[in-house]
């Protein structure tokens, strides 16, 4: 291909090679992952920088991530579930694991068995916990988790000041962690994050004294008042956004890319796709191509005739995307892309450096945590940068 002809198409993707049968690859990038980490570690200065796994690492697969994260230094990690614990445990032996869900009722012996730390959120939780502790005569560890003003878990003041008044709860266990979660963190200006930094102040200063932890991505950009002992990002990690209405300082981690299955031609009138929502207006070549919203590529990312939609790339070839997204594929408008490059079997990346999570989610009318955690499991998956 000559190189003045507009474009350099270079198909560089997957950079991994994948089995011949793979039509849609998720690549995962390791070495962004683990600077990302270095980032908000440095960031969080004297504060210790964990990790939060939930939901299957925002759907990046938990064991490949917590061994990267684990391999950069990072200890700490967030789960949201006893079974998300249980897998974290299973590939991290010496890690401190917490389970952002707080404890089941009748559960103790899942968190002490897989030494998995519950974030106790209401008074009935420690009474269980302390009672636990005590017939199995040990002081095991959990985290106390305060309300701010999210309303979603952990104890109100009132449960709180119970609590401060009874050292016989207090004493049964050990206090690894004090800990509330901020409502408001993707807007940096919003005065609800300085109002529940207060409180937490003041309300983790009726308990004895113990680690503090208040900050998730958006929170721990914040600044260093927001740090306390710990700070928990997630979605920073794995290259989302952590602030609306400001540049994003992180490397991307995810890529999505599929493959061609049919180009076709299509005249001028002729519709594309379920509902005929996308008319084209000139000769047009279309290409088919093997993802959709059960891989997780949101139906709402679907373009009508007239309205702007997501691009994806064929090399450096942009690939304005029409019609409905469907459950097995996506449609997009090649005709301006070289047909040997535009054919069956060739690779469009539909999520990376150039359309972000956060194009799509944007678009989409949602955030890059649901994109990302509902990344399907018909995926092919790739890793990269796994040797350190
Ligand atoms: C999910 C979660 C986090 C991480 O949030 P991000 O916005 O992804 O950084 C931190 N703390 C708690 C309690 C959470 O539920």
């Amino acid at each position: 291909m000559s190189r003045d002809a507009g474009p350099v198409a270079v198909p560089t993707y997957p950079r991994v090679p994948v089995p011949l049968s793979a039509r849609a690859v998720l690549t995962v990038d390791l070495h962004a992952l683990r600077a990302n980490w270095a980032r908000l570690n440095q960031a969080s200065g004297r504060a210790e920088c964990a990790g939060v796994l939930k939901a299957d690492a925002y759907g990046l697969g938990l064991a490949p991530i917590a061994k990267a994260l684990t391999s950069e230094g990072c200890k700490t990690f967030f789960v949201a579930s006893v079974d998300e614990g249980r897998a974290a445990r299973e590939v991290q032996p010496g890690a401190t694991i917490y389970v952002l869900d707080g404890l089941l009722p009748g559960a103790e012996p899942h968190y002490a068995g897989f030494d998995l730390r519950p974030v106790l959120a209401s008074l009935p939780e420690v009474r269980d916990w302390a009672a636990y502790c005590r017939a199995r005569g040990r002081r095991m560890a959990a985290a106390i988790h305060i309300d701010t003003g999210l309303n979603r878990l952990g104890m109100p003041e009132s449960e709180l000041e119970e609590l401060a008044a009874s050292p016989e709860l207090l004493s049964a266990f050990e206090t690894t962690l004090v800990m509330s979660h901020l409502a408001c963190a993707d807007h940096a200006e919003d005065p609800m994050n300085e109002r529940q930094r207060l409180r937490f102040e003041a309300l983790r200063a009726k308990l004895p004294p113990a680690p503090a932890s208040l900050a998730n991505s958006g929170g721990l950009f914040l600044g260093q008042p927001y740090h306390f002992d710990l700070v928990r990002p997630g979605i920073a990690l794995y290259g989302g956004r952590a602030h609306e209405n400001k540049p994003n300082p992180m490397q991307t981690v995810v890529r999505l890319a599929a493959k061609i299955l049919q180009v076709r031609e299509v005249s001028p009138g002729q519709s594309i796709g379920y509902g005929a929502t996308y008319k084209v207006a000139k000769p047009s070549r279309i290409a088919t191509i093997a993802v959709g919203y059960a891989d997780g590529f949101l139906r709402a990312l679907s373009v009508a005739t007239g309205e702007a939609g997501p691009v994806g790339y064929i090399g450096d070839y942009p690939v304005p995307i029409v019609g409905r997204v469907s459950m097995d594929f996506i449609t997009a408008d090649v005709t301006e892309v070289p047909p040997e490059l535009a054919r069956r079997g060739a690779w469009v990346e539909v999520m990376g450096h150039r359309v972000t999570v956060d194009d799509l989610t944007d678009r989409a009318g949602t955030i890059g945590y649901e994109l990302l955690s509902r990344l399907g499991q018909r995926v092919y998956r790739v890793y990269e940068g796994t040797g350190v």
